[in-house]
């Protein structure tokens, strides 16, 4: 096949070996697959991948048999994975009533709930690749490509690198959107024992959902995995003491009866979409790329959005259009990241069957701000418009055939479904 920016591709690095780095590795390796180019997949052993990121969407499904060329039995259960056919929402929304969200179609369509430590391993091992473990101090822009800085090692110059190092030190309006209409920030995770037995002949089959609990200071995830079950609070420090939290998770715990928990971790988080997140050269993907908190688990999926997109456009399209593509290409990825915040920060409109003070000011207060901060002229996308007309949509007694399938990223099922369960 003719590929016009093939022979532009000469050095290409991967900054960081989380989910994000490994995957664009494993991506490049695989679109890529005569080895005639440098590949340096380069990260900081020193520094911890975030270790969380168990829920995804049924495109990963697919998307690791073709990077690994592993069946799809032998992935699930290298993951200690389970299939995940939606989310399971509780006391969440006006309607008081529990309701899932499933993947299109639902019963059919399923994603994994898997054990993020494990598919970094998985995705390596399909990669040829250059493995550097140094600290890198920049990475910027010079005329023909990007260099990269490191601490202790010379600098290196690329055709193109992917940064996946992971959530920016701090949000700033010139570079980041703040989507802090989405209320929570901080997380309390916890390790209990499994509740679905791993088969010895096979994946596990059973269907099963992440569960989304709505609690008085914001929710809990419930993962289930083979290995394990992954417990995770996730409210909003500013409104709600962590004493509190660590207080309700355990009688939460206790109803749902789990007497034993290991404590793994208290991860702030900040919610936001980067305004550059490609500029022909240095393509930001994953945490580095955007974050929202997990209720829709839309982070791996995003990373393999962004990926996906600049290895198409820097491949198949002559490097000559490369200044012409680039503000396309980054407003379609800031465009549909901003999207999915819109849906995630949505969930919390209706507040839930508390009325606590972390569920009214979800409501009334942060909700709210949306309108302003994904306002088109204050950050170049249409996602607020789409996003509108697609409640008008729902609101019509009769929705034309026409207009089922236009909503990527997310399709109008996923809308009616939430809107519905909601009582929007
Ligand atoms: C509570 C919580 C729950 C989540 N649940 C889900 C979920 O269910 N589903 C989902 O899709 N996502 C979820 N996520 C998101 C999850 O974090 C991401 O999916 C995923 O882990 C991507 O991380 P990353 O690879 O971008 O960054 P990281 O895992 O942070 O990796 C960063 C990498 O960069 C390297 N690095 C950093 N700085 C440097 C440097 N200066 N020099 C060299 N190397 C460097 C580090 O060594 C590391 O290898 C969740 C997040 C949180 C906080």
């Amino acid at each position: 096949m003719f590929q016009p920016g093939r022979a532009s591709l000469e050095r290409i690095a991967v900054v960081g070996r989380g989910t994000a780095g490994s995957l664009a590795a494993a991506s490049i390796a695989r679109a890529l697959p005569d080895h005639e180019y440098e590949l340096h997949h380069i990260y900081d052993s020193r520094i911890p991948v975030i270790g969380v990121g168990e829920g995804s969407w049924p495109s990963l499904v697919s998307q690791l048999h073709e990077l690994t060329d592993l069946p799809h039995e032998t992935i699930q259960r290298r993951l200690n994975g389970t299939r995940k056919y939606g989310v399971s929402f509780e006391d969440w929304g006006r309607r008081n009533q529990h309701f899932i969200h499933f993947f299109t179609p639902p019963q059919v369509s399923y994603a994994y709930h898997l054990s993020a430590d494990l598919l970094a391993g998985i995705l390596e091992e399909a990669t040829k690749a250059q493995h550097i473990d140094a600290n890198v101090l920049r990475i910027r822009r010079v005329d023909d490509g990007a260099v990269i800085d490191f601490d202790g090692r010379s600098s290196e110059r690329y055709d193109l690198v992917f940064d996946a190092r992971g959530f920016p030190k701090e949000v700033v309006p010139e570079q980041h959107i703040d989507i802090s209409f989405i209320p929570t920030n901080t997380a309390v995770i916890r390790r209990c024992p499994a509740i679905i037995e791993p088969q010895h002949d096979g994946p596990v089959v059973e269907h099963t959902y992440t569960r989304a609990v709505a609690r008085p200071h914001g929710w809990v995830f419930v993962i289930p995995l083979t290995a394990h079950t992954s417990y995770g609070y996730i409210f909003n420090r500013d409104i709600t003491s962590l004493t509190d939290v660590e207080s309700d998770f355990d009688s939460f715990l206790s109803a749902d009866q789990v007497s034993e928990f290991e404590q793994r971790a208290v991860l702030q988080f900040p919610n936001f979409v980067h305004r550059q997140m490609y500029d022909g050269v240095i393509a930001r993907v994953g945490n580095a790329a955007a974050f929202m908190e997990p209720l829709e688990a839309t982070a791996i999926v995003s990373a393999q959005m962004q990926i996906g997109m600049v290895l198409q456009m820097r491949i198949n399209r002559s490097i000559d259009l490369l200044e012409k593509d680039t503000p396309v290409v980054n407003r379609f990825l800031v465009n549909n990241v901003l999207t999915y915040g819109l849906f995630v920060g949505w969930h919390y409109s209706c507040g839930s069957t508390y009325d606590s003070e972390f569920w009214r000011k979800a409501r009334d207060n942060y909700w709210p701000t949306h309108k302003d901060v994904a306002n088109p002229r204050r950050v170049d996308c249409s996602a607020l418009e789409k996003f509108d007309a697609l409640l008008k949509l729902l609101k019509q007694p009769v929705i034309d055939k026409e207009d089922w399938g236009q909503n990527a990223p997310l399709p109008l099922s996923s809308y009616a479904q939430i809107s519905e369960g909601l009582g929007v």
